[in-house]
């Protein structure tokens, strides 16, 4: 066996053995080794350094390799790595539990910790379930969704993922058919067009007995399109799903913890959900740990029914490191004055990329709370343009017709600066 050792071998290895998201095998896509982050920076094993536009992923809140963070898991470690789940019980997750509590919408009082957003998904899907089940309504087993959402790669989440982007077609006979809605018209800000709701209306007015539930992403959705609605449609969703008996499954895992300028983006609606998937910023980016919060109701309705269990549990499930990271990540948003912050990023990236609206290439800006969002008018080249922002020095990875950015909130104004002017510089070469 040999171990490939020079930085030129190992992307060797990884050319010909390492599967990447949602790319080819060997489809000769560059990949970019890292050595090492630090605050907003990825340091590249050729010495290169990048400001980091992206937060991995919507998860680095507080940017790379921070001294509490670093401590939090170390602390752990000294203690324990893991310990199952079943039948035994520790502080850094019960401590995460009663902060998940506190911070949630007041009806959200029973925490199921899992192993990743998709599997937070599935997990609150089969509550949905549960709850109907244990209530005598065994046919509400489907789910009602919007248009272009994102929930998750695992096919129960991959069922409610919108249609085209999802690539249902591919998974036809082992994907459950699901109830589509359009997603509201009207954008986030704007007075509510009544006749937004109507889809949702109607689809569970016809089919309500099948449906248990509506699962969204509140006000933000991220992966399927970056598109910001008007949050009195969550209100009007609300009523609809108590006259219809639908529950609502909020999936906060790309907007909880500030992101979109509220702690969680249902504040913005006012609305309370009866089940909540919260993920990837909850450990501050450094480890795969995500929560399905459910009201007293959801828990208590599952207890009473039969098989009187809720069945699911991960192997890994409250991972003890992951659990005090997410601890200390918490705390660390809570005692910053993150929304100052992130009203501030708001400002800047509204008032910087908006100079690129005049740009033939460009369709659309768009930005809210720690989000920025410059639409083009074709889909990017993105090997092309993912070169051109590293040789800009700056990380940012556009997909489809979608250059965006969402920073750490301790990115300081001129490294948002430099971040935002890079993404003009670049969008200028953008020529077909
Ligand atoms: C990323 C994401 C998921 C899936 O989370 P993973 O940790 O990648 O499984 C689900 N829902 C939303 C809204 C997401 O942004």
């Amino acid at each position: 066996m040999t171990v490939a050792s020079t930085i030129d071998s190992q992307i060797a290895v990884d050319r010909e053995h390492v599967w990447h998201p949602y790319s080819a095998m060997h489809g000769g896509q560059s990949v970019y080794h890292v050595d090492s982050a630090s605050g907003v920076y990825l340091h590249l094993s050729d010495g290169r350094k990048l400001l980091d536009g992206m937060s991995s992923w919507w998860c680095t809140i507080h940017g790379y390799n921070h001294p509490q963070l670093n401590r939090a898991v170390e602390q752990q470690l000294r203690r324990m790595a893991h310990v199952m789940f079943g039948g035994l019980t520790h502080a850094p997750a019960i401590t995460l539990v009663e902060k998940l509590v506190a911070l949630s919408p007041e009806a959200l009082q029973s925490v199921f910790i899992s192993d990743s957003g998709s599997v937070a998904v599935e997990v609150a899907m089969k509550m949905a379930i549960q709850y109907w089940n244990a209530r005598g309504k065994v046919a509400k087993q489907k789910f009602a969704t919007l248009r272009n959402g994102y929930h998750g790669d695992t096919l129960g989440a991959m069922s409610v993922c919108d249609p085209v982007t999802g690539m249902h077609s591919l998974f036809n006979s082992i994907l459950t058919q699901q109830y589509f809605v359009e997603r509201p018209r009207t954008r986030f800000g704007e007075p509510f067009d009544d006749s937004d709701i109507e889809s949702l209306e109607q689809v569970l007015q016809q089919n309500h007995r099948h449906i248990a539930a509506l699962i969204f992403e509140p006000v933000v959705q991220g992966a399927g399109g970056m598109y910001f609605y008007a949050a009195d449609y969550l209100k009007h969703a609300r009523a609809l799903c108590d006259r219809y008996e639908v529950l609502m499954i909020a999936d906060e895992i790309a907007t909880g913890f500030g992101r979109s300028g509220k702690l969680f983006a249902c504040e913005h609606a006012e609305i309370s959900p009866d089940i909540m998937c919260v993920g990837k910023a909850l450990t501050g980016g450094y480890m795969s740990l995500a929560a399905t919060l459910a009201s007293g109701e959801v828990s208590d309705s599952i207890d009473r029914g039969n098989p009187g269990v809720f069945m699911h549990g991960p192997t890994f499930m409250a991972n003890p490191l992951a659990c005090s990271v997410a601890n200390a990540s918490i705390e660390l948003l809570i005692e910053s004055n993150w929304q100052a912050r992130v009203a501030q990023i708001e400002r800047q990236l509204r008032e910087s990329l908006s100079s690129c609206v005049d740009l033939p290439q460009v369709d659309e800006v768009r930005c809210l709370g720690a989000i920025g969002v410059v639409e083009m008018r074709k889909p990017v080249d993105m090997p092309k343009i993912t070169q051109q922002f590293v040789d800009a020095g700056v990380w940012v990875r556009p997909f489809g017709r979608l250059v965006y950015l969402m920073p750490a909130y301790v990115i300081t104004d001129e490294e948002l600066d430099r971040l935002c002017q890079s993404v003009i510089d670049v969008i200028r070469l953008q020529r077909d």
